[in-house]
């Protein structure tokens, strides 16, 4: 058991995978960053996933492995996104602490914390075209699914599937805050840098959970 009580090994499992997925998009979100800002997102946020990586312990707990995130991004990665995915990912630490069990309350206080952390901390709102509108939507599909009584193998697909669809209704916007917000008109057409990696980072934690979720109920 780690300190916190929470089940052995899920928080290194998730940072296994948010190492390998945002390491093998990394080119894709600098890219999309460079349409519109300075193509820096993919490298800051592949450079923060590496180096949590070797600092995560083998038997960290979802808490552990979400706050070491959390330190990492904000001590060591740079733009926007180190102290706006610092707090993210701090606020679902929290939310999980001392959670024998991760169940769908968990995964909605999760989610709730860390959307709250991020507007909080950036003022952005819905059609700014930030992760923001990625984790709104995302987080009232989940909590919309529990809520009518899917399990949460189901509420997690319906998550990441929001998260997904969300990230790409990003691309008809205009953004509204942050460096992209200097382009005006021309921020349309692709897809926003940050929603992109909120997307694969729900994803992640959302496909580990979902694991955890089939072993314990044995079906969804
Ligand atoms: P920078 O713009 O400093 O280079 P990054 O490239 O790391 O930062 O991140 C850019 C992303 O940050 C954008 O795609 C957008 O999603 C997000 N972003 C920028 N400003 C805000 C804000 N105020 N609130 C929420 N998200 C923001
Ligand atoms: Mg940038």
């Amino acid at each position: 058991m780690s300190t916190d009580g929470a089940p052995l090994g899920l928080g290194r499992k998730v940072v296994v995978r948010l190492a390998a997925d945002i390491g093998a998009a990394a080119s894709w979100l600098s890219e999309l960053d460079g349409a519109t800002g300075d193509g820096d997102h993919g490298i800051n946020m592949r450079t923060g996933m590496d180096l949590a990586l070797t600092r995560v312990e083998a038997d960290a707990s979802l808490s552990d492995g979400l706050q070491t995130v959390s330190e990492t991004l904000l001590n060591e990665v740079g733009g926007a996104m180190g102290p706006l995915y610092g707090v993210f990912f701090a606020a679902m630490a929290e939310a999980c602490s001392g959670h024998a069990e991760i169940d769908a309350d968990c995964v909605l206080a999760m989610l709730t914390a860390g959307t709250d952390a991020v507007v909080n901390l950036g003022g952005a709102v819905v059609g700014d075209k930030t992760l923001v509108d990625v984790l709104v939507p995302t987080t009232s599909a989940f909590g919309e699914a529990v809520r009518s009584g899917r399990g949460l193998g189901q509420a997690l697909a319906v998550a990441a599937e929001t998260a997904a669809r969300s990230r790409d209704s990003t691309s008809e916007m205009q953004a509204k805050v942050g460096r992209a917000a200097r382009a005006g008109e021309r921020s349309r057409g692709q897809i926003d840098a940050g929603a992109a990696s909120c997307a694969l980072i729900i994803s992640c934690i959302c496909s580990v959970l979902a694991t955890t979720a089939a072993t314990s109920t044995g079906s969804n």
